[in-house]
């Protein structure tokens, strides 16, 4: 077990229905530190470079355009294997097959509007990290 850091973003859906305080509480009872957060309105030329894996995706167009409609929070999270608790605790992309008591399934709308983003792996996060984050921003 090591300390892992991983990137993480509340989607519009959330802070549109006011979920930020719900959804960081998940994280922190599942022993997850919030060690970097930050509210910002992402730009689309923003959106489609941190989305550009997915540009060939059939859905892509309608990804972006969700992710610029409103506010969204970007955060790093901290703690032993974050990486993939913290995909745990969100969830299947698609919250009709995500498990009882993660993120999406209780709170995402659906696939597309899933309410939470958080890294795969670490080399994406360390990517993810540094495309939102300073170091100095980061505070453990
Ligand atoms: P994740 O790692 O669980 O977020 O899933 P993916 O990397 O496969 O997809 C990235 C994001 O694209 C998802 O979180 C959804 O917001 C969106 N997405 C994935 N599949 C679909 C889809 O079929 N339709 C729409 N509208 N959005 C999708």
């Amino acid at each position: 077990m090591t300390t892992q850091q991983t990137f993480s973003i509340l989607k519009p859906d959330a802070t549109r229905r006011n979920l930020t305080g719900a959804i960081n509480q998940k994280f922190e009872e599942n022993g997850l530190r919030i060690v970097a957060q930050k509210r910002i309105h992402m730009t689309r030329e923003q959106a489609e470079g941190f989305y550009a894996v997915h540009k060939e995706r059939p859905f892509f167009g309608e990804l972006v355009d969700f992710m610029i409609s409103e506010p969204v929070v970007v955060q790093v999270l901290e703690g032993e294997n974050a990486v993939l608790k913290n995909r745990e605790i969100m969830g299947a992309t698609n919250p009709e097959e995500a498990d009882a008591g993660t993120i999406r399934k209780e709170f995402a709308l659906s696939i597309g509007e899933n309410s939470v983003h958080g890294s795969d792996s670490d080399e994406n996060a360390e990517i993810e990290i540094a495309y939102f984050f300073k170091p100095e921003e980061l505070v453990g």
